[in-house]
């Protein structure tokens, strides 16, 4: 038997050092351990990888990480409470488990990991998003993230044109890497339940990714032209102050297209057509 299957169940774990969900730090735990498993083989994760776990908590996905063969699994928790019973898990696997407490938000994860690496985490629903954008970013430097969300920011992360969750997040998303769906979670396997039901998404990144100034070129237009997406793009993209009309013509768009019917590629042709005209918005 494995040293991490003969740790005491994570409901026990939770009640022994007082580990009560705040709302307030996206807290719904995963404690069936055939679930944790199951994301963490949806990763595929190899005897190369660091992976990286942003906000173990009682460690119940930190637990399957190190039963597959990483290479080192580096563990960022926000919570104090929650670092105590990670500290156990360090016991157990000293040399392949760091702990690290701190706010992800405010971390660079390349700057404290080698590469190849593998992003995987139940993520707190307050601060996914954001985290997303901040990965995305950076995309070239991970191989793969297994992250799950709620489903509605699942579906909007994953969803093509024509469809009422297609917006800026699919674009940015789709841009950097391929993403799917790989499978939902009812309320019921959290503990405690959320509302809704959640979704794991598998991002793998383009090689190559986009150019930098290409990426922000896009954040560009995709702010203006899904700020109004049921606008025309040559009334929704006036914000970007240059001559809309000559912008979408030389990006071979018709100026009558809605945001919400482009597809990802015209989105690029146009965000590249856009890098080359002189503009007040500074890139
Ligand atoms: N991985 C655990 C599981 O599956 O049971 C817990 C997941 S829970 C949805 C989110 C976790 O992220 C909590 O442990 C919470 O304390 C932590 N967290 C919240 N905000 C954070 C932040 N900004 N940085 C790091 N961890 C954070």
């Amino acid at each position: 038997m494995h040293p991490i299957d003969c740790l005491p169940p994570l409901r026990e774990v939770i009640v022994k050092y007082g580990l009560q969900a705040k709302k307030t730090l996206g807290q719904n735990f995963l404690l069936d351990l055939n679930l944790t498993q199951k994301i963490a083989q949806a990763a595929g994760v190899t005897d190369q990888d660091t992976v990286i776990e942003i906000g173990p908590g009682p460690g119940g996905l930190t637990r399957a990480l190190l039963k597959t063969n990483a290479r080192k699994v580096v563990a960022i928790e926000i919570d104090e409470r929650a670092i105590h019973i990670l500290e156990q898990l360090k016991d157990i696997d000293p040399r392949r488990l760091d702990i690290l407490q701190a706010d992800a938000l405010t971390i660079n994860v390349t700057d404290i990991t080698s590469a190849p690496r593998k992003i995987i985490a139940n993520l707190p629903y307050n601060v996914a998003t954001p985290l997303l954008i901040q990965w995305l970013k950076q995309a070239d430097t991970f191989s793969s993230m297994t992250l799950m969300f709620q489903k509605e920011v699942a579906e909007r992360i994953t969803a093509q044109p024509g469809s009422k969750d297609y917006g800026r997040l699919s674009i940015m998303c789709q841009a950097q890497t391929v993403c799917k769906r790989v499978f939902d979670l009812p309320p019921s396997a959290f503990t405690p339940s959320p509302k809704v039901t959640s979704s794991v998404v598998h991002f793998v990144p383009h090689t190559p990714t986009i150019p930098p100034k290409l990426y922000q070129s896009l954040e560009l237009v995709t702010k203006f032209a899904f700020g109004q997406r049921r606008k025309m793009l040559r009334s929704s993209l006036k914000g970007l102050n240059v001559d809309v009309p000559e912008l979408l013509e030389k990006a071979g768009i018709e100026s009558t297209q809605r945001a919400e019917e482009l597809s990802l590629q015209a989105f690029l042709r146009l965000a590249q057509t856009f890098q080359g005209f002189k503009t007040e918005h500074s890139l």
